[in-house]
């Protein structure tokens, strides 16, 4: 059965970091609208610039851009055999235009990440990104080897514009008022699985792994 995986999770709950690992260990693409936007906005394109001040301010990008962007990205050719999004749905209006697009076969999987808001801040204000590979570095919980520089390709780390703590204090109160309702809106259909985000984020991944492992049984162990 052809699945959309979706991670769900306020900022800084480790999203973007779980998905890569799991998008490797699926075979899936990974798919981040924050990472469309931000591709856009550093080839300046016009997306990229209507994307720019909504992005800096921590507010959402309007639905119908990221429906646009999002479903021109998954009619692509490698989107076939199902994707991992990151970052999409974000709104209600967003995740009813993604349940009408998938056709029958389709099935969502939805994977929350849960961790409370005190660490988020410094979470997320903390990040640092590699140029290069993406490969995402924290300066005090998971700090490059030597300053500066990805661990992962010895590419130049940079910081998000908007992982500021003001910023990053904006985007959470978004999450709260726009994207929690998606919990229910999934739990209601029966495909969320909610995932303790807080732990080491080995721990977090070998839980992800057990809940999409072949039979998709919740909970179950992966060896
Ligand atoms: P985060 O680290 O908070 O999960 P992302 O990298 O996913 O951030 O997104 C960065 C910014 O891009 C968001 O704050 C928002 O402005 C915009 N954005 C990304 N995805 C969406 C979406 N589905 N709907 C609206 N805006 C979005
Ligand atoms: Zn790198």
């Amino acid at each position: 059965m052809t699945s959309a995986v979706i991670m769900l999770g306020p900022p800084g709950a480790g999203k973007g970091t779980q998905a890569v690992r799991l998008a490797v260990e699926l075979g899936l693409p990974h798919v981040s609208t924050g990472d469309l936007f931000r591709e856009n906005l550093s080839n300046e394109t016009d997306l990229g610039k209507l994307a720019k001040t909504y992005m800096e301010a921590g507010k959402l990008v309007p639905d119908d851009v990221v429906i646009d962007m999002l479903f021109g990205r998954v009619a692509a050719d490698d989107c076939n055999g199902g994707y991992l999004l990151d970052g999409f749905p974000r709104t209600v209006a967003q995740a009813e235009a993604l349940s009408e697009r998938l056709a029958d076969g389709w099935t969502t999987r939805t994977l929350q990440l849960d961790v409370p808001d005190e660490s988020l801040v410094e979470r997320a204000s903390g990040r640092l990104l590699c140029k290069d590979c993406g490969n995402i570095h924290h300066e005090k919980y998971k700090a490059p080897a030597a300053e500066g520089v990805c661990d992962a390709c010895g590419g130049e780390l940079y910081k998000r514009a908007d992982d500021n703590a003001e910023t990053v204090q904006e985007r959470l109160a978004v999450y709260h008022n726009e994207t929690k309702p998606l919990i229910q809106y999934y739990d209601e259909r029966g495909t969320l699985d909610v995932v303790d985000g807080s732990r080491t984020p080995d721990e977090v991944f070998n839980d992800l792994r057990g809940l999409l492992s072949v039979s998709g049984a919740p909970g179950q162990e992966v060896t």
